[in-house]
């Protein structure tokens, strides 16, 4: 045996493992990598960094927004590196290790930086293998959270991204409209997408085409939106997309063309399908079932109104045209 190296502490490495396991969300995933590497590795620094496509890398951990001046020549060789790639840079104190963690779509990235004086074969494998760990369990995660057939997040992901940006607006919540947006005027917004006679499309043509349907209505979506916008199969031929940070019109607007996108489509076999769509501004003091409700309400008055339309549920309020919910009192969680 090579005695220049220290043996793995099993128990150490179960626990950790059980550790990283227990998370479901990617922010607790990584601080538990993170405190892990640090406890069994004991080394000199440690970041996880996200380097944008452009502009300066910026920390993720051990604390946002760091300043932590690292060598210019580590920094681009992690901007060359590929996804699940490792390297070494050296500088005079410290040997780093890379690991890109995850590269985003328009090839910004997460990146695991950590650094020894010197690295032995334990000690990398350690951290090879404890990246390998997380990266398949984000994955199975991810994979957790999407609808099979047209890839977007399913309806359990909606309900876990609702919770946890309902609660951090309400954390930011600024005096004045009490939506939490951060500039005036702006806010997010949810929408119900629902597609019209959906059921004639399976009848006439068969359920194959109908999928076939549902997953080129999906692209659809994907294209007409932003990237940070969201979008989710709610369940069969239903859909649901968070705009963030628009304005009334805005939102009106990118939803409208949403709509006339799908009905210029030229679907295989099938021809024109339509699609009704209701939307509601997302107060942040509301729970996602009261939000979901709303932008409901606006879908099904939209379907008694000739469908292949976009209706606001503020603007039927005011109008008097839809009822409002009532606070009864009751919380209905999902
Ligand atoms: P409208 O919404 O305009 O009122 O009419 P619709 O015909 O779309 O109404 P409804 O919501 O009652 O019917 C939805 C149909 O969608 C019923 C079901 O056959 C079909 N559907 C639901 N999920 C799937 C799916 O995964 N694949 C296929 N092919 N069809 C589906
Ligand atoms: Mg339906
Ligand atoms: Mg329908």
């Amino acid at each position: 045996m090579n005695t220049e190296t220290t043996p793995l502490d099993h128990d150490i490495l179960l626990e950790t493992i059980v550790a990283i396991t227990e998370q479901r969300d990617q922010h607790s995933l990584e601080l538990s990598l993170f405190a892990s590497l640090r406890e069994m590795l004991q080394p000199q620094r440690g970041f996880f960094l996200d380097l944008p496509a452009s502009g300066p890398a910026r920390t993720v951990l051990p604390s946002r927004d760091e300043d932590v001046a690292l060598p210019e020549g580590v920094i681009a060789l992690a901007r060359e590196m590929s996804e699940y790639d490792f390297r070494q840079a050296q500088t005079p104190e410290t040997v780093y290790m890379l690991a890109v963690m995850e590269v985003f779509k328009d090839g910004g990235r997460r990146v695991l930086l950590v650094g020894m004086p010197s690295w032995n074969v334990n000690s990398e494998r350690l951290l090879v293998g404890m990246v390998r760990v997380y990266q398949n369990f984000m994955k199975l995660m991810s994979d957790s959270e999407k609808d099979t057939l047209t890839g977007l997040q399913n309806r359990r992901k909606l309900e876990s991204h609702l919770s946890s940006r309902l609660a951090a607006r309400l954390h930011d919540r600024r005096e004045g409209d009490g939506t939490g947006s951060t500039s005036p005027g702006m806010g997010e917004y949810l929408a119900v997408l629902d597609l019209d006679k959906f059921k004639r499309v399976n009848d006439t043509y068969g359920h194959l085409i109908g999928d076939e349907v549902l997953l080129t209505f999906a692209n659809i979506l994907r294209a007409s939106l932003r990237d940070e916008d969201r979008s989710f199969r709610y369940g069969g031929e239903e859909f649901i997309v968070v705009l963030s940070d628009v304005s009334t019109d805005q939102a009106a607007r990118v939803l409208d063309r949403l709509r006339s996108n799908v009905a210029s489509h030229a679907f295989p076999q099938v021809g024109q399908v339509t699609v009704s769509i209701g939307y509601t501004m997302i107060d942040c003091q509301d729970l996602p079932t009261r939000i979901i409700e709303e932008a409901d309400k606006a879908l099904y008055y939209a379907k008694e109104h000739g469908r292949n339309q976009v209706r606001d549920f503020r603007a039927l309020r005011a109008e008097g045209a839809v009822e409002d919910n009532q606070h009864d009192g009751s919380i209905e969680l999902f």
